[in-house]
């Protein structure tokens, strides 16, 4: 799957692309909006989805269950000021390791294409689940689509 960096990426709902980044949303929990007993720290379930319009019936939204999604559209969460967005982020996170991937998805190049494949590349040995600190490097991630990109 070819996706243009930091343009394009593959939505955590229905799996295929989001073609631009009007097209998309970020999406998480805020256990605060579903009960006010809740103290904070406690934003969670991020996702990158294909938000309304660019979704066929809506079906990329969280079913509507008891619990109460915020989003954001990726518009304002990519660039410069994206980024400062983001970072905010953290203040309240429930466990960091989550806006790290959602930062990495959405500004470091080709770190959503190079994703796909991190399952078939440890599979392979090529990667080890223990090194993924190193994947994040440029050089890294380029070496893993190079190598698996042309394998599906
Ligand atoms: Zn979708």
């Amino acid at each position: 799957m070819k996706l243009i960096p930091l343009q394009q990426w593959v939505c955590d709902r229905c799996g295929e692309i989001i073609q631009k980044s009007s097209d998309g949303k970020l999406e998480w929990l805020d256990e605060r909006v579903n009960s006010e007993s809740h103290p904070g720290n406690l934003l969670k379930f991020f996702s990158i989805i294909h938000n309304r319009s660019a979704s066929y019936k809506n079906r990329c939204s969280r079913a509507k269950g008891s619990m109460i999604f915020l989003d954001e559209d990726l518009d304002y969460l990519i660039g410069p000021d994206g980024l400062a967005e983001l970072l905010l982020f953290y203040r309240d996170v429930e466990d960091p390791s989550e806006v790290n991937e959602i930062v990495r998805r959405l500004h470091i190049p080709y770190y959503e294409e190079a994703r796909l494949y991190r399952k078939a590349a440890i599979a392979d040995g090529y990667m080890e689940e223990s090194s993924a600190t190193y994947f994040h490097q440029q050089a890294s991630i380029k070496r893993l689509i190079e190598k698996y990109s042309d394998q599906e």
